[in-house]
C-alpha cells in the first residue's frame, strides 16, 4: 500500500515537471529572452520566440501592435488563435 502512495506522489510530480518544466522549454527552444530591448528594427515572434528583422519574414497588425512572424506557418498559427499566444507572452515572467 505504501508503496502504491509512492508511485502517485511520483506520477504527479513527474506529471507537474512535463507540463511546466518541458513544455516550457520546447516553447523557448533557446536560453535568453531578448524582448524588451527597445530596438526598434527586431521583432519579436509570438509564435515561436525567433527575432525577426523588420525587412522579413511576414507582419500583421493586430489590435494596433505590428506583429512580426519568421513564416508564413507562423503566421497562420497565430491568426488562428491570437489571444494564446499573446497570453503566453504575458504569463511566462518567471519571478527569480
Ligand atoms: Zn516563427
Amino acid at each position: 500500500m505504501e508503496g502504491l502512495g509512492t508511485l502517485l506522489l511520483f506520477a504527479a510530480f513527474f506529471y507537474l515537471m512535463m507540463r511546466f518544466g518541458c513544455g516550457a522549454h520546447m516553447v523557448h527552444g533557446h536560453g535568453g529572452h531578448s524582448h524588451g530591448t527597445g530596438k526598434a528594427t527586431k521583432y519579436i515572434d509570438p509564435v515561436c520566440d525567433m527575432e525577426v528583422e523588420a525587412e522579413q519574414g511576414y507582419g500583421k497588425m493586430h489590435q494596433g501592435e505590428l506583429y512580426r512572424f519568421c513564416s508564413r506557418s507562423c503566421l497562420d498559427k497565430f491568426d488562428a488563435d491570437a489571444e494564446r499566444y499573446l497570453n503566453k507572452e504575458r504569463g511566462e515572467e518567471h519571478e527569480m
